[in-house]
């Protein structure tokens, strides 16, 4: 997998400072620039890194990095870098990955209630989404609710992945049943042997 990162800087303000240019002698011509540097990862900027300047002789038009700048104007870029905040934009992928981690979290949540609900309520047609053991999934059908008794069929067919139900959704399930209670199915909800349950919206 390819992944993009690297270290980038933005220019977050200059002013010309009272300093003498070092080549030139001249006075109050040094053009002081803050940027930002910052941590990206796939083009969104990540993290904060410190800041740093560069400073330019309007004048002589000397450029020097902040590693080159003599006492006087290195002294000038640190007054200047104290009152520069560190912008916001700078955190945008870390606050991308927080809202993504707690939606899932929160999706997480309320899928285990209603599949919790629906399991508890049975009606015939539901199927369910079940783990057999590691890397093995098949699909349980409700054919009756008697009283606390579920009567299931199972999918003829099972699938190596969680993410291939659909692929068994319509294929033909075994015409024996088997009978589980809707506490059995509870606990298998809270085990995670049952991922999922599918009802048709117009029984919801
Ligand atoms: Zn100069």
């Amino acid at each position: 997998m390819f992944i993009q990162y690297g270290v980038k800087a933005k220019h977050l303000t200059n002013e010309v400072i009272a300093a003498q240019c070092p080549a030139c002698e001249k006075s109050d011509c040094i053009d002081m620039h803050v940027l930002q540097r910052y941590f990206q990862l796939y083009w969104i900027p990540f993290w904060p890194l410190e800041k740093t300047g560069v400073s330019y002789c309007n004048h002589c038009k000397q450029t020097l990095k902040l590693a080159e700048m003599p006492y006087p104007l290195r002294n000038g870029f640190h007054i200047m870098q104290a009152k520069t905040r560190t912008p916001m934009w700078t955190t945008t992928g870390l606050w991308l990955i927080i809202v993504f981690l707690s939606s899932a979290l929160v999706y997480g949540f309320i899928d285990n209630a209603r599949n919790a609900k629906l399991i508890l309520s049975p009606l015939p047609g539901d199927v369910y989404e079940v783990k057999i053991k590691e890397n093995k999934y098949t699909l349980y059908k409700v054919d009756q609710v008697i009283g606390d008794s579920v009567i299931l069929h199972v999918n003829r067919y099972h699938i190596d992945s969680d993410l291939d139900f659909d692929k068994i959704m319509d294929k033909d399930y075994s015409t024996s049943s088997f009978k589980l209670s809707k506490t059995q199915l509870a606990a298998m909800v809270e085990s995670h042997a049952i991922l999922d349950v599918d009802r048709e919206e117009s029984k919801n």
